[in-house]
């Protein structure tokens, strides 16, 4: 059954996830009116068990429950394509301007004024942006490349003659538009007059990434897939290290030569080196940052203290690269054969990661989802952003480290995008830019320049002395890994912040300080205190595994990126935060509140 849906699925290009009901309702009646009917499927009402619209925060989903020949009922969630409902779309305009000539005296209810309005909007604001990459040029051929965002990695630099293909080693940047390093792939093999491979090699295990980070990622993938194959450029999933399998399909396909994208974290960054060492010696790979929008070897060449001594080298550099972004096209060069097809189902199954931490319902995975959470930030709470984003009462942050962190989007069309209210809420954007670029890049630094970003030995040497002063200090609570796990500690703000992030998947930015703060102040010493709040952000947390949380437990541990305080026990000059500062901040009852009774 699964395998017939993924037919009508692949048949109507699936890739639009419907924005409202009315969309939906559009979507729903245009499949069944162009009478598809797969052998073993057919998709009428007899077939539905039910329809559910679920309306999460800023998005409509639809579920559709089928019963198939009386077997057990499945759940699925169903992306309609954009031609579908773009077609509908006009389809809708004329029918209403049809229908405003005819029923003048009857206009519609305002009710559905609003929701013909907001389809109107989602749609512009993709289509905006796709018109803003297409007005940059029509091909990244014609498009002069800065360099600086390439480095390197092999000794020879050369494609060798008659090279059949280029790969993009897809790995941070899951995306296929605004992705710099997929242009530079692009690029390279325009020129080459090749054709394109994306590989991206999936690992049955990562770290502590459970079933909730490899959904959404796997989520985010299969629409790279069907972004890769609308513009003919061949998508493959690699199953194993990619040292051991990558090269083998270089060989395999006579590639000339590998991009890759840039992680400053040990495991992607052994895995480039593993790669660059196993390639066959004539073949190049080079690695383009396509996560940083100034490159984090060009933003700064060493270690940085602080926000305040790379604020100025990120914003001086900035004009030379957050410009648009050219279109990946239609690749005109098509492989002799065909990628594989991808089991995605019988895969997600085969991984052997915990399935204890399961996929959250609010953040639904993939690009497009990211830029319509991009959308509902700029349009709903980048007013509310500089001054409410410390509340975690109030709906003000983008919420969208998730689609970052797995870059299914951009920082740089974040960026781009935010950067357009600058005239409305001036404030706000100025804010966005200092976290999601200052911040964010400083973390970057950190983790490049330092190699022990997530151990007490990469603190800098006052923080150092003052926790090792403190370690013995007597503690009036001490957990253990597992109570703090399910949030069983004396204080309810603290629980209820656990319960977030375990629950949903993201705790509130302000939180997370507290938080860790709070297991510097429970454990046995600031190691285990560290390895816990880590072991903690990444098993739960969407965004986890990624250079701003470790630089988070860091600042919040060991004062990295940060001065030292008044002298206390314990924490030593590392800076404090407690219960009765969240109290004048926001109001904690509430916040309790609504997590209260959460199971977990
Ligand atoms: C203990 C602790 C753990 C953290 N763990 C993570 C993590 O695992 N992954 C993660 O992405 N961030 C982490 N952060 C940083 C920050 O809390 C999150 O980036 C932010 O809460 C994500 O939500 P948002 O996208 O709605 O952020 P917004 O407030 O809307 O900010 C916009 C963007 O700016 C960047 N940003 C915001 N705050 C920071 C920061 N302090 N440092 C670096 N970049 C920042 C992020 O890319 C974020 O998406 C952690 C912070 C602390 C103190």
């Amino acid at each position: 059954m699964l395998r017939n849906i993924g037919c009508l699925l692949d048949y109507t290009h699936s890739s639009l996830i419907c924005t409202t009901l009315k969309q939906t309702y559009y979507a729903l009646t245009c499949l069944r009116t162009r009478q598809l009917s797969l052998p073993a499927f057919e998709l009428s009402s007899k077939k539905f068990k039910s329809v559910q619209f679920n309306s999460h925060l800023f998005y409509s989903e639809i579920y559709l429950e089928f019963v198939h020949h009386n077997a057990s009922v499945r759940q699925l969630q169903v992306r309609f394509s954009t031609s579908i409902i773009k077609n509908r779309m006009a389809e809708k305009k004329k029918m209403s301007a049809k229908r405003k000539m005819e029923t003048d005296e009857n206009p519609p209810t305002e009710k559905k004024q609003k929701l013909g309005t907001s389809d109107i909007k989602s749609d512009d604001f993709i289509d905006k942006i796709s018109a803003s990459r297409s007005n940059v040029c029509k091909s990244i051929s014609e498009f002069k490349f800065n360099k600086k965002r390439v480095r390197v990695l092999s000794k020879v630099k050369d494609f060798p003659e008659d090279s059949q293909g280029v790969v993009y080693w897809m790995s941070r940047d899951q995306r296929v538009q605004d992705n710099w390093a997929f242009l530079y792939a692009q690029k390279l093999a325009l020129k080459m007059e090749v054709p394109l491979h994306v590989c991206f090699c999936l690992v049955p295990k990562f770290l502590e990434a459970t079933i909730r980070h490899y959904h959404f990622m796997m989520e985010g993938l299969k629409e790279v897939e069907q972004d890769c194959n609308k513009l003919e450029i061949a998508f493959h999933l690699l199953i194993g290290y990619a040292k051991d399998v990558l090269p083998q399909f270089v060989t395999d396909h006579d590639i000339g030569g590998v991009v890759t994208d840039f992680s400053p974290l040990h495991t992607p960054m052994q895995w480039v080196d593993d790669v660059t060492t196993a390639l066959p010696k004539n073949i190049p790979i080079c690695q383009v940052d396509a996560h940083n929008i100034v490159p984090c070897w060009e933003a700064s060449p060493k270690l940085e203290y602080g926000a305040r001594t790379i604020r100025n080298k990120i914003h001086n550099q900035l004009s030379g690269y957050l410009t648009e972004f050219p279109p990946v096209c239609v690749h005109p060069y098509t492989p002799k054969q065909k990628p594989q097809n991808i089991d995605w189902t019988s895969i997600e199954a085969s991984l052997t990661v915990d399935r204890t931490v399961g996929p959250v319902d609010w953040a639904t995975p993939g690009s497009l989802a990211g830029l319509q959470m991009l959308e509902s930030f700029c349009k709903e709470r980048l007013k509310y952003f500089s001054k409410d984003r410390n509340n975690p009462n109030k709906t003000a942050l983008s919420n969208l480290s998730p689609w970052i962190h797995f870059g299914q989007i951009s920082v740089q069309r974040c960026i781009l995008t935010v950067k357009q209210y600058r005239s409305k809420y001036k404030e706000g954007v100025e804010a966005y830019i200092e976290e999601a670029i200052i911040r964010r890049e400083l973390a970057d630094n950190f983790c490049f320049y330092n190699k022990n970003y997530d151990l007490i030995e990469g603190a800098y040497d006052w923080a150092k002395t003052s926790l090792k002063l403190h370690e013995k200090d007597k503690r009036k609570y001490l957990y253990t890994r597992e109570q703090l796990e399910k949030g069983q500690t004396h204080d309810d703000l603290w629980n209820a912040a656990q319960i977030q992030m375990a629950i949903e998947g993201k705790m509130h930015g302000f939180l997370r300080m507290y938080w860790a703060k709070k297991i510097l102040e429970w454990t046995g010493s600031p190691t285990e205190a560290l390895e816990t709040a880590i072991y903690l952000n990444d098993r739960f947390n969407l965004d986890g595994r990624d250079p701003n949380g470790y630089v988070g437990c860091m600042w919040s541990i060991c004062g990295i990126h940060d001065q030292g305080w008044k002298e206390r026990e314990i924490f030593g000059k590392i800076r404090y935060m407690n219960y009765e500062g969240c109290k004048r901040k926001f109001d904690v009852a509430a916040f309790v509140r609504k997590y209260r009774g959460k199971k977990l």
